[in-house]
């Protein structure tokens, strides 16, 4: 059974082999961030909590669970390689990711929920179903792809008569080479 988020993205747990996989209950994200909030309030860990550790140690945590990935072959969906413990350490990693996730958002007053859901709208309209279905290049690879035209022209533009007037060198080059890196930067999300 199919089940959607309110912004109307299927959330449908079948992958490509029929295999059914989904989570056992909907814990919400508000409540782990109210939880971890006082789990360091109890210990006075707040002081130790601002934006810049939580993210580093989030990255930590990143690593602890790449740690587990590491040396092996590519593995299969749901981890039959894997020795039990070494997958309840594989939940355990990445629950630690998830927490301190969270209490970055937190940190960062990211609404993280509603971020997600605009987010994957985001992502939907970036790539269309219909366009991009079997196809793994980034939206900016695609030759329909014509963002913002008008303002990458008037940047070109203004752009080549610096090139012309400063006598730099580079000119038309220059210009297109400059353009196609910020369309390849493009808003900065991948
Ligand atoms: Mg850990």
């Amino acid at each position: 059974m199919a089940h959607s988020l309110s912004n109307g993205i299927s959330t449908e747990s079948l992958d490509d082999e029929g295999e059914e996989f989904r989570f056992s209950s909907e814990l919400s994200l508000e409540s782990v961030r109210a939880a971890q909030h006082q789990f360091c309030r109890d210990r006075d860990w707040r002081q130790y909590h601002p934006p810049r550790n939580v993210l580093l140690a989030m990255v930590g945590e990143v690593g602890e669970l790449a740690e587990l990935f590491q040396w092996r072959s590519e593995v299969s969906r749901g981890l039959p390689e894997f020795s039990a413990s070494d997958k309840t350490r594989v939940g355990e990693e990445l629950s630690d990711v998830l927490i301190y996730l969270i209490d970055l958002a937190e940190q960062c007053h990211v609404d993280l929920p509603s971020a997600v859901l605009d987010k994957m709208a985001k992502n939907a309209a970036k790539y269309p179903a219909e366009r991009v279905r079997g196809r793994s290049d980034k939206y900016s690879d695609y030759p329909e792809y014509r963002p913002q035209e008008g303002q990458q022209k008037k940047e070109a533009g203004e752009e080549g008569e610096r090139e012309r007037g400063g006598g730099g060198g580079g000119g038309e080059a220059a210009v297109v080479s400059r353009v196609g890196r910020e369309r390849e930067e493009g808003d900065g999300s991948e």
